[in-house]
């Protein structure tokens, strides 16, 4: 097969085809010059909430911002405890420890790359009560745009009174027994980072709500606590978002769908394509378990020299990218919580073989078949 450049991104199709009507609506914009919240931020978090199946949405600065805002309105303080995953990008954790509370992470289970909801009640049932009584929240993440396993979750916070702030930031879309993300925890965080399958032109993000008092208060906190003006009950900060960005969302969720399947048939072709190549043994390909996964990432598993392969892909003009390479236990800043290598075995296993494929949705399927043929070539 001659070469090709198959990138793990590309954005720039995308943009093509939805040029003229983000171009007029940034026109608009600029003539109208309200920029900060306002009636296009409001209209993207009506839209944003019908979605995502939820009562109520707010427009935020970024991803992370959604995480610390949601821990904020529930007021986690210094020295509280909030369970995550160690295997998820930074924010998650990030977020917890920026409000001043502690991260106590829970191993996730291999084949989703999820929390481990077994794991998660042994944490509580094991811990003393006072450790226990410290315990806040659980941050469940959906990574790679496939949900965790909510059921047992909901159901171990329930009876444990712990809040569920879903980090749905890579799950737009995606469902858990026809429950979509974000409409089953008391938060849901998304991030409208470009990377992400609904991407803004800069950085963004949205936290869903299940009560209208939460709700208000996220209101409230997104402005420094102020109301009415120059008055705060709380303190809160700026965590607004952007007109423009809320308008671009706006526009993009018309398309999200179309764009999910895209993703959704790259994976199925991959799958085919790997099966007839009888790729099977050695490398796993990612599993469907829930039953609306939106492929955010197409993750695959190489449990021997997953880098010589990734470098292989490289030198052939493939895209690839490891999502993860550092569980966040062992990462440097977060030393001060104790933990040691060895203390998450399925999380440190995952960042050692785990690789992520181009799967965005304007894939040419002479580029999926290239990517699997490299990868046929580099095991032969
Ligand atoms: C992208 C991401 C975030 C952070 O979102 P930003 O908008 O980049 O701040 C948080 N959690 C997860 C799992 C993410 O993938």
């Amino acid at each position: 097969m001659n070469p090709m450049k198959v990138p793990l991104l590309d954005l720039k199709s995308q943009y093509q085809s939805i040029k003229e009507e983000i171009r007029t609506c940034i026109d608009e914009l600029c003539d109208s010059q309200m920029f900060i919240l306002g009636p296009k931020v409001d209209e993207m978090e009506q839209k944003i909430a019908q979605y995502c199946r939820t009562p109520h949405a707010v427009g935020v600065s970024s991803g992370s911002d959604a995480l610390i805002i949601a821990l904020m309105a529930m007021d986690i303080k210094p020295g509280d405890r909030v369970i995550t995953s160690p295997y998820t990008f930074f924010a998650t954790a990030g977020a917890i420890a920026r409000i001043g509370a502690l991260p106590v992470f829970v191993d996730i289970e291999p084949r989703s790359f999820n929390i481990d909801p077994a794991k998660l009640s042994l944490c509580l049932e094991t811990m003393s009560p006072s450790q226990r009584a410290k315990v806040k929240a659980v941050i469940p993440v959906h990574l790679y745009g496939q949900c965790a396993e909510m059921e047992p979750i909901l159901a171990i916070c329930r009876k444990y009174q712990l809040v569920v702030i879903e980090d749905a930031a890579q799950a737009i879309g995606a469902e858990y027994k026809g429950r979509r993300a974000g409409s089953m925890g008391d938060f849901g965080c998304f991030s409208f980072f470009p990377s992400k399958n609904l991407g803004a032109f800069g950085d963004g993000g949205v936290v869903t709500a299940l009560s209208a008092d939460t709700d208000l208060r996220l209101r409230l906190l997104r402005m420094h606590g102020m109301a009415p003006k120059y008055y705060h009950h709380v303190i809160g900060g700026n965590f607004r978002l952007d007109a423009l960005q809320a308008a671009i969302v706006t526009i993009k969720l018309k398309y999200l769908d179309q764009w999910t399947l895209g993703r959704q048939k790259n994976a199925a072709a991959y799958r085919r394509l790997f099966d007839e190549a009888g790729l099977g043994n050695g490398i796993a390909l990612p599993e469907e378990i829930q039953n609306r996964h939106i492929y955010n990432q197409f993750v695959i598993r190489v449990p021997q020299n997953r880098d010589a392969l990734r470098d292989y892909l490289g030198a052939h003009g493939i895209g690839t990218e490891v999502y993860y390479p550092v569980p966040l236990h062992l990462q440097e800043c977060f030393a001060y919580l104790g933990y040691k290598a060895g203390d998450f075995p399925e999380s440190e296993r995952a960042a050692l073989e785990t690789l992520a494929l181009p799967v965005y949705p304007e894939l040419l399927p002479e580029q999926i078949e290239y990517v699997v043929d490299c990868i046929r070539r580099w095991k032969a």
